[in-house]
């Protein structure tokens, strides 16, 4: 290691609290310098396949010059302004506007953000508002479920369903209600009919009039890459119409791209309330997220205020990248690209569902995830890193989530290196 980045080492650890770390034991720091397409490299000059892009957010591949132009010149055009009261930019306006187009039928206002979990505060506050601006102020409970994940700020970390992350953080707003996970592995063959007579329990346990709506993921990400059992979403949409429930789909993850449609919910057959996206839609180049709000909410709320609102909402910059960003995965086809790398890669990795070690290989575009039997995950992608693989995993779960942009060379790769790893490990 070259002096100048001893030092960063150094400095990295003693002044940089990074998310998801035991404060008071610093590893030594991967420190990303570069990268480019699906490919990234350390500050030693070592290239990795980028499995996971990050946190899930590039669905366009690193290093792209033209979205990197559009960001210069808007910035030398306007690089920020309020979106607040009545401001407004080009840029902004377009974006939401592409938006309505993009999404499912009846989605026609954005509410936008800097990220995922600003999106989910917003996608619940507005939800309950609503029932404020109609007379149901009573009706504050949402039903989430276990092991989903929406975020970390307070009512989004009240949404996520995963212990071991609010722990320490009470209280936290009281008002949801977690169901099972919908995990076809745990559940067996009739997973969706348990999941609905749950779900219908709990509303009539809880009252209907007390429940304003249901968030959850598509594909349960945090959690594993884990698809719904067949038919799950469209009946829970059909239950929760029944009793006037919202429906808003966590998309932040799925949305633009990433299972080979534009949004999740037109894979799984549904017509959401909300849907809460970020990540994908900038592809990360610039911190941006948006809030998809339908009709039916829209004129709930109708004549109310809605006193709410991030500094960086509408910002210029992050709207044009994300149009730019947008139109590469148009033109460059990435969401069927997705469909296709996303059944090579789960082809690939297939057979080391009959390793003894590995509950299931499963996926969904290019989420995929690998569930094992014992706590290996760990060493699993510490094998792979060395390597020059970056996956993601903790406990008994492996998650892998590559650029669209990804080429067949650089799937066969990370699937003969993850392969034997997890053949040493689990076989
Ligand atoms: N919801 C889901 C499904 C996510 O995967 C994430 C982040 O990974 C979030 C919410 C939170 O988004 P952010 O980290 O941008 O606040």
């Amino acid at each position: 290691m070259h002096k100048d980045l001893e030092s960063l080492v150094a400095a990295d650890k003693r002044h940089v609290l990074h998310p998801q770390t035991v404060v008071g034991q610093p590893a030594d720091p991967f420190i990303v310098d570069r990268a480019k397409g699906s490919m990234i490299w350390d500050a030693e000059g070592k290239s990795y396949i980028d499995g996971t892009c990050g946190l899930w957010q590039c669905a366009v591949g690193h290093g792209r010059p033209e979205l990197a132009s559009v960001a210069a010149e808007q910035m030398q055009r306007l690089e920020y302004y309020a979106s607040f009261w009545d401001f407004s930019n080009e840029p902004a306006i377009r974006l939401a506007e592409r938006l309505t187009e993009l999404a499912p039928e009846g989605l026609n206002k954005v509410f936008f953000t800097s990220g995922g979990s600003e999106g989910t505060e917003t996608a619940l506050k507005l939800a309950r508002l609503a029932r404020h601006a109609t007379g149901e102020p009573e009706r504050t409970i949402v039903l989430a479920r276990k092991a989903g994940y929406h975020g970390v700020s307070g009512t989004a970390l009240a949404a996520t369903g995963i212990d071991r992350m609010k722990a320490g953080y009470g209280p936290l707003d009281d008002g949801f209600v977690h169901l099972t996970q919908p995990s076809p592995l745990e559940l067996g063959e009739n997973a969706t009919d348990q999941l609905i007579a749950e779900l219908e329990e709990t509303i009539e346990r809880v009252g209907p009039e007390r429940i304003t709506a249901f968030v959850g993921e598509p594909v349960l990400g945090v959690s594993g890459m884990v698809p719904p059992p067949e038919g799950y979403w469209p009946r829970v949409q059909e239950v929760l119409r029944r009793h006037g429930i919202l429906l808003i789909l966590d998309e932040i993850v799925t949305a633009y791209g990433r299972t080979g449609h534009w949004f999740a919910a037109e894979r799984f057959g549904v017509n959401p309330d909300m849907i809460i996206t970020a990540k994908g839609l900038s592809s990360g180049y610039v911190p941006m997220g948006a809030v998809l709000i339908g009709d039916r909410v829209v004129e709930m709320l109708d004549g109310t205020g809605f006193w709410h609102g991030f500094t960086y909402n509408g910002h210029p910059v992050g709207a044009a990248v994300s149009l730019a960003n947008l139109d590469i995965i148009e033109r460059e086809g990435l969401l069927d690209r997705a469909k296709v790398q996303g059944q090579r890669l789960l082809d690939a990795l297939a057979p080391l569902a009959e390793l003894d070690g590995v509950r299931e290989v499963r996926g969904c575009g290019l989420m995929v995830g690998i569930e094992f039997t014992d706590d290996i995950a760990a060493d699993v992608v510490a094998g792979c890193r060395e390597d020059g693989v970056i996956a993601r995993g903790a406990a008994t779960k492996l998650v892998l989530s590559p650029p669209l942009v990804i080429t067949d060379d650089e799937v066969d790769t990370l699937c003969e290196v993850l392969s034997r790893h997890v053949t040493a490990l689990a076989g």
